[in-house]
């Protein structure tokens, strides 16, 4: 089916969401082409300002992209005591880098993406996103990030795995190995945070990464946030850490109003952060049962 009908983008996506579209009314086409890995769209849309589409799904619109990236980001660096060097896995088009580098205590980033084609075309057309990339406390490397992990062992305080659904590149970032990957590359006292889809369309995928994370994490847990233009308008993490006394849901760096004002964050205060974690009773009850 054509995703671009009567110049209006739909989300069709019979695999991840069967039956249900969300739909944005486009005025322009900036960019399309079909890079090594994937289908790249930009679009100008009507109401959302400029979206980027990743083989026909959302990635992120300029209207609602700081929910997903302020909170991938300070869920994990703010349970961490000391979050000094920080790998981005995926996250091309640079919002979550953006974030993690205004925390205080990040003192390096590394950002592996497989495309860099993501990279440069965000870096033309999404700059209040693609800033993240131009920061020059952010190393960014081109490549697999199950490749780049099975590299590195024991150096990160924190990763965040800001990848695409499991459906193309992005396959084995939802696999069990991938998260005896994360564990090695990981400092003692060290956590990860994972983009691990939505109870409301994929509650066996929510649960099977949850499981994953679990196997392989003494504490492991799933916080949601709201992003309007994702599918159901909900989107969840899987958060994972080495430090048995680990509790994700009250963070132990509490960001001051005037941080928050200074670090222009649009949605994450410490409300918000322990509200991510109060669940509904299904997945609650799923999650138990993983
Ligand atoms: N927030 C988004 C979402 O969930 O819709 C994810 C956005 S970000 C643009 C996803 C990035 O993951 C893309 O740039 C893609 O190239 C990258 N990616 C996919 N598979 C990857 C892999 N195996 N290693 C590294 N990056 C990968």
């Amino acid at each position: 089916m054509n995703a671009m009908k009567l110049g209006w983008f739909s989300e069709l996506n019979s695999e991840l969401w069967p039956g249900v579209a969300l739909s944005l009314e486009v005025e322009e086409v900036l960019h399309s082409e079909r890079s090594s890995f994937q289908d790249i769209l930009v679009v100008k849309t009507l109401t959302h300002g400029k979206a980027l589409m990743l083989d026909g799904v959302i990635q992120c619109t300029e209207k609602d992209e700081m929910s997903y990236h302020e909170m991938i980001s300070y869920l994990p660096l703010c349970s961490h005591p000391k979050p000094q060097n920080v790998l981005i896995v995926g996250g091309g088009d640079g919002g979550v880098a953006r974030e993690v580098a205004k925390h205080p205590d990040v003192e390096r980033v590394t950002l592996v993406d497989i495309d860099d084609r993501v990279i440069e075309v965000c870096k033309q057309y999404l700059p209040r996103l693609s800033l993240g990339l131009n920061n020059p406390y952010v190393n960014i490397i081109v490549g697999d990030g199950f490749e780049f992990l099975n590299h590195h062992q024991g150096e990160f305080d924190v990763i965040i795995t800001d990848s695409s659904d499991p459906i193309g590149p992005a396959e084995n970032l939802f696999k069990h190995a991938y998260y005896q990957l994360l564990k090695s590359a990981l400092k003692p006292g060290g956590i990860i945070a994972s983009q691990a889809g939505t109870a409301w369309a994929n509650l066996d995928q929510v649960c099977s990464t949850f499981q994953h994370c679990k196997a392989v994490f003494p504490v492991a847990t799933y916080a949601v946030t709201s992003v309007p233009t994702y599918p159901t308008g909900q989107i969840g993490f899987v958060l994972g850490s080495l430090t048995e006394q680990t509790n994700f849901a009250e963070p132990m760096k509490i960001f001051s109003g005037k941080d928050l004002d200074r670090m222009s964050l649009m949605y994450y205060n410490d409300k918000v952060h322990r509200a991510a974690f109060a669940l509904p009773r299904f997945v609650e009850k799923a999650l138990n049962n993983a």
